[in-house]
């Protein structure tokens, strides 16, 4: 080793010292010495990859900052980020964001003891359902529904319980896979059903369904496309066919709805998805939907139906496995009834807050902003303001875009995955979206009380870009 290397290595401090000094010895009162120690040695080990590449050792002061940047990181495991992708519900950006009414009810349930599974006239033990069946029933016109943890667990359960062991007929339309390793076929045979396809890719008819129904034919399933289209020369079979051909044999009908709206969302201009109220006016037995897709609440499983469909999941030994807690119940239970008594849904969900901002109102808003950054990052980094195309997401209507507009930042000297890695690394981190040689920052899924951070991401940006556009 280089002999200057080498004093230099020896110029840092112990992990002992580091944590004696000026800065850091406070933190003695507050974290385990184990916690501390961790912390030191990795902010020495990174000094030492630093001074092994060329650099001076960090001074003891620089040392302490790092100790106490790793220590304000990871005293948040769960990072708040501020989405910038366009994209509304982001499976990776956990879905939904909660109402108001929803993260008080979370609070009460987590702080108190609640009335989950008891019932308080009788002063005896009640169903944990009994908090949001009768809203689910009421908003949806179904005579019975339970609740899981996420629809994957309500779609692999509903086909275990009512079909084991025997055939269930989909659309080879609707053998849907959807982020995450969740594959029709697959959850299929792990829920004990055989698939029975029938039809084609682009077309399936009535008749295809009535060819294959047989003496142990358990269920005709109805899948919701949520991540593509099929256009062209096709067919497929509504509901209301399927529900008939499924009462001419006795063989029940269920929908997997996927996102699964409470409302019609079209009368806010947005694009029509299947209403769940509407499904079960049209006779299906069982349908299944998420509770952190379109509907706005916490992540979960619905399903909801006939009566004697869902007791018998209820009464199914594998439903423990799949039990939602309370603060799932307390969520859900606080949006449900938002939708029973809220006039104005726009006002306090704030999906469909994000969802329907106009364009024109985005413009204004990414038009302000632009003018204000562009003296922090020109002339190194070109802003502008451009139309683009943003998504509700999570799979809800794949191929309608609502339109938007984003401040689009592109480098003279880096590319935008630098720029973009700059945003993630900033205090709060910022994720966007990369297109055409540019960085992409929609404000659509940005609330109000975000822009301030938001603004110093941009300021540590651009201060990252000129150290390394400066030669540092
Ligand atoms: C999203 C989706 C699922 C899975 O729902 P999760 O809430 O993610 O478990 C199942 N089926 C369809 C059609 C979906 O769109």
């Amino acid at each position: 080793m280089d002999s200057e290397v080498a004093r230099r290595l020896r110029e840092l401090p112990s992990v002992e010292a580091l944590l004696s000094s000026e800065r850091l010895r406070v933190l003695r009162d507050h974290y385990r010495p184990e916690y501390l120690s961790r912390l030191a040695r990795s902010a020495l080990q990174r000094a030492r990859a630093a001074v092994r590449t060329g650099s001076e050792a960090p001074s003891l002061e620089a040392l302490s900052e790092w100790v106490l940047q790793a220590l304000a990181q990871e005293a948040e495991p769960l990072r708040r980020v501020i989405n910038c992708t366009g994209t509304v519900t982001h499976t990776n950006l956990g879905r939904a964001l909660l109402p108001e009414a929803a993260r008080r009810a979370l609070l009460q349930a987590a702080s108190s003891y609640v009335a989950l599974e008891y019932d308080l006239e009788r002063g005896e033990r009640g169903h944990r359902d009994r908090v949001v069946e009768p809203l689910l029933c009421r908003l949806t016109g179904a005579e019975a529904a339970t609740v899981v943890n996420n629809n994957a667990a309500a779609v692999w359960l509903a086909l275990h319980v009512l079909a084991r062991g025997r055939e269930v007929v989909v659309s080879r339309g609707e053998l849907i896979e959807i982020g995450g390793s969740f594959r029709l076929p697959e959850v299929m045979a792990a829920a004990g059903v055989s698939l029975r396809e029938v039809g084609t890719t682009n077309r399936t008819h009535p008749r295809d369904y009535e060819a294959a129904i047989g003496e142990n034919t358990g269920l005709l399933l109805k899948v919701h496309p949520s991540n593509y289209t099929i256009e062209g020369f096709t067919r497929s079979v509504e509901l209301e066919e399927l529900v008939a051909i499924g009462r001419r044999h006795g063989v029940p009908v269920m929908e997997d709805l996927g996102s699964g709206a409470l409302v019609d969302l079209s009368r806010w201009g947005l694009p029509r998805e299947p209403v769940v109220g509407e499904r079960i006016a049209a006779g299906a037995d069982l349908v299944t939907f998420s509770g952190d897709k379109l509907l706005g609440g916490p992540q979960a499983g619905i399903i909801v139906g006939k009566r004697e469909a869902i007791e018998a999941i209820r009464r199914h030994p594998m439903m423990r496995t799949f039990r939602a807690d309370k603060l799932t119940y307390a969520a859900l239970s606080a949006v449900l009834r938002l939708y029973e008594t809220e006039p104005n849904l726009r006002t306090v969900l704030p999906m469909l807050q994000r969802m329907t901002w106009t364009p024109e109102a985005l413009q204004e808003r990414c038009q302000l902003w632009a003018a204000t950054w562009r003296p922090r990052l020109e002339p190194g980094i070109l802003v502008a303001v451009e139309p683009c195309s943003a998504q509700i997401g999570s799979g809800a209507q794949p191929t309608a875009r609502l339109s938007s507009w984003a401040i689009t930042l592109r480098s003279q000297t880096v590319g935008p995955d630098r720029l973009a890695a700059w945003l993630r690394d900033a205090p709060t981190p910022v994720v966007g979206r990369i297109e055409g040689e540019r960085l992409w920052l929609d404000l659509r899924t940005v609330a109000d009380a975000e822009l301030p951070e938001l603004d110093r991401a941009i300021t540590f940006l651009g201060e990252r870009h000129r150290e390394v556009s400066s030669g540092r």
